[in-house]
């Protein structure tokens, strides 16, 4: 892995460096291309303005890492005030869940608990969740919780991580009638006995990946913002006979606007991930790890000041 990426991926894990981080003044400045806003009602907003645009959406609020019940009750929570807020806007507007918001790390029992109290919120609304994937120590709670829930929800998604040797094999678990998954890169810091670790077997892993999800029954969801996937997924999705609203583009919010409408211009569903929250941190930090220039952008910024 780019030695840049592995230092910032490891100075998202230290609490100093979070302490002068979220200090900092600058850091609204920076946040506010990544994060949609710190309130219900700004990530309502956001939500509006895509919808409008045309474009479809899914929302996470930001926190990860719960280390007690009552704090996963308390995300959970935000999520039902979220899902009530949205009221008609649900017609284009998932969540989606990070299983150690809802504390994954505590029990695994609590974070399914609190995940169904957000899928039985979510079918009242009409809408649906997708749980989202983190660490590779944490892959198979998170399938085996969605397999649970799905008992109840059949509609709940999942994302898989091309850059994890695995994927493929979960790939085919999970491509049958009805699934939803997300395919992504991946965004953690990975050993080499679990993770591809150069960008091109990563890509690779990802067209078979991606090939296998379209030859699958479920609905394809192709999170990247990367132009030359994006492009093999539009031929691979001709070849394999899927008409554009038979999967879904996917990209994160401030990433790619102007790619995000055109692929919309031209008939695809195309889902835009907002993140809202005070606990923007770790999300911030693993953009930033993505992407040189994004680090440049924000030391730029603090040396302004
Ligand atoms: P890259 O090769 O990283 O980027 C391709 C191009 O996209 C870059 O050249 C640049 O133009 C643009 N770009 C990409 N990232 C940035 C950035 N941060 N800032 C500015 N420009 C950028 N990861 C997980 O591990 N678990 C998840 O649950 C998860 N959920 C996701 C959900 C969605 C909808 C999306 C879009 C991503 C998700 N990710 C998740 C993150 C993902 O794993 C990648 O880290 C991220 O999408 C960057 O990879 P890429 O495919 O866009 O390709």
């Amino acid at each position: 892995m780019n030695p840049l990426r592995s230092l910032i991926l490891a100075a998202a894990r230290s609490a100093t460096t979070r302490r002068v981080v979220a200090g900092a003044p600058v850091s609204r400045d920076v946040v506010r291309r990544f994060v949609a806003g710190e309130t219900v009602e700004e990530a309502v907003a956001a939500t509006r303005r895509l919808v409008d645009a045309g474009l479809s959406v899914t929302l996470d609020h930001l926190g990860e890492d719960t280390s007690d019940a009552a704090q996963a009750a308390a995300t959970a929570d935000a999520y039902l005030r979220l899902l009530d807020a949205l009221g008609p806007l649900t017609a284009g507007a998932e969540v989606s869940v990070k299983l150690s918001a809802v504390g994954q790390a505590v029990d695994e029992q609590l974070a399914l608990e609190q995940a169904a109290r957000i899928c039985s919120a979510a079918r009242d609304a009409g809408t649906t969740v997708t749980l989202d994937m983190e660490d590779h120590t944490t892959t198979d709670s998170t399938l085996r919780v969605l397999a649970e829930l799905r008992g109840t929800y059949p509609w709940v998604g999942a994302v898989l991580q091309s850059y994890l040797r695995r994927t493929l094999d979960d790939v085919a678990a999970l491509s049958g009638p009805g699934s939803r998954v997300r395919l992504c890169k991946g965004a953690y810091a990975e050993p080499e006995a679990v993770a591809f670790q150069s960008a091109a077997e990563v890509d690779k892993n990802y067209v078979r990946c991606v090939n296998a999800l379209l030859a699958g029954e479920g609905l394809p969801l192709f999170a990247t913002h990367d132009p030359r996937l994006v492009r093999i997924i539009g031929e691979r999705a001709v070849a394999h006979g899927r008409a554009p609203g038979e999967y879904e583009h996917q990209m994160l919010y401030g990433i790619r606007p102007e790619e995000q409408l055109r692929l919309a211009a031209d008939g695809h569903t195309v889902r835009v991930y907002v993140p809202y929250g005070a606990q923007w941190y770790g999300y911030l930090m693993r953009r930033l790890a993505e992407r040189p220039a994004n680090t440049a952008f924000f030391a730029r910024a603090l040396l302004s000041r």
